[in-house]
Formats: C-alpha cells, sequence, structure tokens
C-alpha cells in the first residue's frame, strides 16, 4: 500500500509540473486528492492493513497529500505571478515613445502686434504706461482740447457709462494722466482697448491703440519724423515708403497722418490700397502747447508729440485680413493660423 501511495505521489506531483493553467490544476487536484480520488480509492484498502502497521500508514498518506497540497500551491503561485507579469507587461508605458503632443495655445494676433509695436518703441527708449477704460469725460475729451460741442463727443460715437463717465474713445487719456503725474522728460506707449459705437468690416465697438507721447526740451517735428521712420522701418522693412499728410487732431498741432507705401503692390496700387499705392497707418502730432495749459507744463521750455497707432489696421495689413470681425469671433481655426 505504501508504493501506491508512492506511486501516486509521484504521477500527482509529474501531473501538477505538466498542466500549464489554473484549470488544469484544478482537474489535477480533483483527480487525485478529490473526494472520489485516486488518494481516497487507495486509502478504501485501509482496512486489510494489520492494526499495528496503521500508523505507519497513516502518516504516509498525510505525507503524500502534503506533498501534493505543497507543490499545488507552489504551482499556483507561479501561475498567478506570470498572470500578473503578463498584465503588467501589456498596461506598461513605454517611457521611450513619442507622446501624444497637447494641444498648445497661441498669443492672439492683436496681442502678438501690441507685443512687437511696443519691444521696438521699447528699444528706442519709450516706457510702457497703463491707462483706464473707463474714463471721465475731462481726460478723454476735454483736457486733450476737445472742446464740449465738438462731434467727437456725439452719442453716436461715445459709450456714455454715466454722465461725465465714458468708455475712453482714445488711449490719449493716458497721456493727460501721465503729465499730470510726472515732469518732464516723458517718453512713453500705452497700448490698450478703446470703444466707440461703429461696427462694421473694419470697425469694432471695441478696438485696441498704441498711444505715444515724447516730451523733453527742444524737441522738433524732425524728432517725430525721425522715431515714426525708425519705427515703420523697423516693423515693415528699411524698404518701405514712408509719407507724412498733414491732417487735423484737437491736441496736435501741426498734426499729420503717416502713409506706408503698399505693402500688398509694393506702391504700383491695388484694392487694398484703392489705387494710391499708399496705406494709411497711424496719426501724429506736435502737442499743442493749449494741452500743456491743462496740466501745467510750460510750453516755452518743453516741447512734444504724441502718435496713435491703430492695431487691428496694422494687424489687418500684416496678415492680409479684411474684416476686422474675425479678431474677436474666438474662431480656433482663425487662432490657430497665428503660431
Ligand atoms: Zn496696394
Amino acid at each position: 500500500m505504501i508504493d501506491s501511495l508512492n506511486a501516486l505521489r509521484d504521477a500527482a506531483l509529474a501531473a501538477v509540473d505538466g498542466v500549464s493553467d489554473l484549470a488544469g490544476l484544478s482537474e489535477v487536484q480533483v483527480k487525485f486528492l478529490g473526494r472520489k480520488g485516486e488518494l481516497t480509492q487507495i486509502m478504501r484498502g485501509m482496512g486489510s492493513v494489520a492494526p499495528e502497521d496503521r500508523p505507519k500508514v497513516g502518516q504516509v498518506v498525510n505525507e503524500v497529500r502534503s506533498a501534493i497540497e505543497t507543490r499545488i500551491g507552489e504551482r499556483e503561485e507561479e501561475m498567478s505571478n506570470e498572470a500578473k507579469r503578463l498584465k503588467f507587461a501589456a498596461e506598461a508605458v513605454d517611457v521611450t515613445r513619442a507622446g501624444r503632443a497637447p494641444i498648445k495655445g497661441t498669443l492672439h494676433p492683436l496681442t502678438q502686434v501690441v507685443r512687437e509695436i511696443s519691444d521696438i518703441f521699447a528699444n528706442l527708449g519709450f516706457e510702457i504706461a497703463e491707462g483706464r477704460e473707463v474714463e471721465q469725460e475731462y481726460y478723454n475729451f476735454e483736457a486733450l482740447n476737445i472742446p464740449e460741442e465738438h462731434p467727437a463727443r456725439d452719442m453716436q460715437d461715445t459709450f456714455y457709462v454715466a454722465p461725465g463717465t465714458v468708455l475712453r474713445t482714445h488711449t490719449s487719456p493716458v497721456q493727460v494722466r501721465v503729465m499730470e503725474a510726472i515732469q518732464p522728460p516723458v517718453r512713453i506707449i500705452a497700448p490698450g482697448k478703446v470703444y466707440r459705437c461703429d461696427s462694421d468690416v473694419t470697425h469694432s465697438p471695441m478696438f485696441h491703440q498704441v498711444e505715444g507721447l515724447l516730451i523733453d526740451e527742444g524737441i522738433t517735428f524732425a524728432d517725430l519724423k525721425g522715431v515714426l521712420e525708425a519705427f515703420i522701418h523697423e516693423y515693415y522693412g528699411p524698404d518701405i515708403g514712408v509719407r507724412f499728410r498733414p491732417s487735423f487732431f484737437p491736441f496736435t498741432e501741426p498734426s499729420a497722418e503717416v502713409d506706408i507705401s503698399c505693402v500688398f503692390c509694393k506702391g504700383s496700387g491695388c484694392r487694398i490700397c484703392s489705387r494710391t499705392g499708399w496705406l494709411e497707418i497711424l496719426g501724429s502730432g506736435s502737442v499743442d502747447p493749449a494741452v500743456f495749459g491743462f496740466v501745467g507744463y510750460d510750453p516755452e521750455k518743453v516741447q512734444g508729440f504724441a502718435f496713435g497707432i491703430g492695431v487691428e489696421r496694422i494687424a489687418m495689413l500684416k496678415y492680409g485680413i479684411d474684416d476686422i470681425r474675425l479678431f474677436f469671433d474666438n474662431d480656433v481655426r482663425f487662432l490657430s493660423h497665428f503660431r
């Protein structure tokens, strides 16, 4: 009987080693150790064993059972580890693989243009000044030599927030506030949003300007021309044509509109420049001494010039955009062009 037990043990251990999955292991367990298994079959013969030999045979039965159970346990653990290893391998992150690129945002084209303009003037020694978008009528109009009856104050043109308070119609109030706060020399640019009741393909109720102001002793119109030409040649390239056209602004005297030779037709005349070969890009002039009167500067001692650049205009010309409203629709298909 002991021989049978040993033979059963060997057969069972070989069977356990031979299976490759948990289902097979379970079958082997049932076959050898189950309630109707082979060990049970052999133990049926216990009755024929001499009583004095029974403890010995019982011990061997226990050893055989234990040996088989131990091996099954070991195999079970091996299989489970192998299954885990395969699972991890399948789910593993390959750190050497190229990643999925995140969707990157971009600076708005108008922000880009404002920064480009600001960088050029910063290199010319100008500081950046900030003003308020909700402004007192006094700073938006009176102090800039725009009297009560001036058409620019028309309700059609201006957003009134409250009596005496408007959304600024230009960045020029910053000039007044800066001159009130500091003594000459003044050398600032003031980029920002401005507002007018106006909306079509080239006008938006909210748009952007970059204001410039330089005040010092002995400043002439030649300085204005020199600074603006330096800016234009830096922004559009040294070959671009520049011309100054007499104009009128209430707070500058004399005043000039500044044109550049058309960037699309190189000056030969096209639809965009209305066949003139020139594109208007900014307004400028020597600061009217009357404005100095509002801020306590002595017009006998200091002189200066101011200019205002329309940011949307610059950006539309730069990128060939013909509808200003595209800037404010926030359509990512449009914005993603400006990386
Ligand atoms: Zn043209």
